[in-house]
């Protein structure tokens, strides 16, 4: 056994091993995201049985082996117990996870994502603000921690500063009226969808789920981030067909 060491996460994913085990895939904020076998964590008296769980939010003693972790205890802050017994809620809470692990490689400062899944579980566990919203501004403010950053600010050719204009995903960012034929597959941009998506980009985390939008605007912002995302992630979200299933 190696040394054990103690990391702040969350379950991203629980799948059974053996009789009696589990293999859990951790987001950390000091390592990243990490394989952890939960040994015994099925057995209904083992300490390890809630902790074990997706969703599960804490501090997680592990030891480091050679090829994996394995989990010795672990103290739980958050299991988020309301988001599963929504339906619902807990479909989007499982894309977000799934989400997140795309993302996630070992040794990285797993900090920022987690503060934002931390932050976006309880979005949609509030009535506050649609579940539709939530995911358009969890997938964009995701992708732009992970570098994937739209310039929304100024257009990409003159650097003007922009209320509205036109999208490229291809290119990255916005144009102005002036520019737009530097525009490839250029979207045109009303200002309430230029300022969203401006919010969403820059505002600090726990003011990220405090605004709502009427129905014209959220397909607006819906379209330029699914294309968007269509142009940087390289994978179709198990979760999201699922998720689909269920709300349409
Ligand atoms: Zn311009």
């Amino acid at each position: 056994m190696g040394e054990v060491i103690t990391v702040t996460g969350m379950v991203l994913s629980a799948m059974p091993v053996g009789d009696y085990d589990k293999r859990l895939v951790l987001l950390t904020k000091e390592r990243g995201k990490i394989t952890a076998f939960a040994k015994g964590s099925r057995r209904q008296n083992s300490p390890l049985l809630a902790p074990s769980r997706p969703f599960a939010f804490g501090t997680f003693s592990v030891y480091e082996g050679r090829t994996a972790y394995t989990l010795h205890s672990a103290s739980i802050s958050q299991y988020y117990e309301t988001l599963t017994t929504d339906m619902e809620a807990v479909t989007y809470g499982f894309y977000f996870l799934e989400f997140a692990d795309y993302y996630g490689r070992e040794n990285i400062d797993g900090g920022q994502i987690l503060n934002l899944l931390y932050v976006t579980l309880k979005a949609i566990q509030n009535n506050n603000i649609a579940n539709t919203l939530v995911k358009l501004i969890y997938e964009l403010r995701l992708m732009v921690i992970n570098g994937e950053y739209p310039q929304v600010f100024e257009c990409i050719h003159c650097s003007k500063k922009l209320t509205s204009g036109y999208f490229s995903p291809v290119r990255g960012g916005m144009f102005c009226e002036d520019c737009k034929g530097f525009a490839r597959g250029g979207m045109s941009t009303s200002e309430a969808t230029t300022y969203a998506m401006q919010y969403i980009v820059a505002a600090p985390l726990e003011k990220l789920y405090t605004f709502t939008l009427t129905k014209d605007v959220e397909k607006e912002l819906a379209q330029r981030v699914s294309n968007y995302k269509k142009c940087y992630v390289d994978k179709e979200f198990h979760t999201l067909s699922v998720l689909e299933a269920i709300t349409t």
